[in-house]
């Protein structure tokens, strides 16, 4: 197969921030540039979500070409959202793996470790898939993170509503945050 121009990718921990999970952010990243520079023969199979994707970002000569191989295919038919039947899903998933083999790495590793454990942010299913690449006695630092993320948004909530009820409606921001922390749990994968 031919190896496709490679965008050169960032590491996960320049990736990580304190808002948003760093497997998602990495897979989002991976999956704005594959759409952009994808070729039509590397999408023949594609579920519906993929297929919306391909119509609003990828290249228009190969959108129109991978529409209409599907169409002029008596039996083409959408591929359900999993990997190994939506070409687009597979790669995510390889990526994924790939990634996740990377942030495991980083845990092991002491001075990378103490700043993930700090300052990393790992959304709920992306924390659990990386406890299981990690010994036992690493797997609470992934629930370290997991929890700070969720502790910080409950205070702060917990301080809006005391606002709230004493008549004070500043800091209504907070909202915002809350309902982006739970889009980030769900993660990019749905
Ligand atoms: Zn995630
Ligand atoms: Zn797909």
């Amino acid at each position: 197969m031919k190896q496709e121009a490679s965008v050169p990718k960032r590491s996960i921990t320049s990736i990580a921030t304190r808002n948003t999970c760093a497997i998602c952010v990495a897979l989002r990243e991976f999956q704005g540039d594959l759409l952009k520079s994808l070729r039509p023969d590397q999408c023949r199979n594609f579920c519906n979500t993929h297929g919306w994707m391909v119509a609003n970002s990828a290249p228009a000569d190969t959108a129109a070409a991978i529409f209409l191989g599907a169409i002029v295919n008596a039996n083409w038919s959408s591929a359900r959202c999993v990997s190994e039947q939506c070409d687009i899903c597979t790669r995510m998933h390889r990526e994924k793996e790939a990634r996740l083999d990377e942030i495991a790495k980083q845990f092991r590793d002491a001075r990378l470790h103490s700043w993930l454990r700090d300052y990393g942010v790992l959304c709920s299913r992306h924390g659990q898939e990386t406890m299981t690449r990690l010994p036992e006695s690493l797997r609470e630092s992934v629930q370290e993170i997991m929890a700070r993320a969720g502790g910080e948004i409950v205070e702060m909530l917990e301080d809006y509503l005391q606002r709230v009820k004493r008549g004070s409606h500043t800091g209504g921001g907070v909202l915002g945050r809350a309902a982006e922390f739970l889009v980030a749990q769900r993660g990019i994968e749905s």
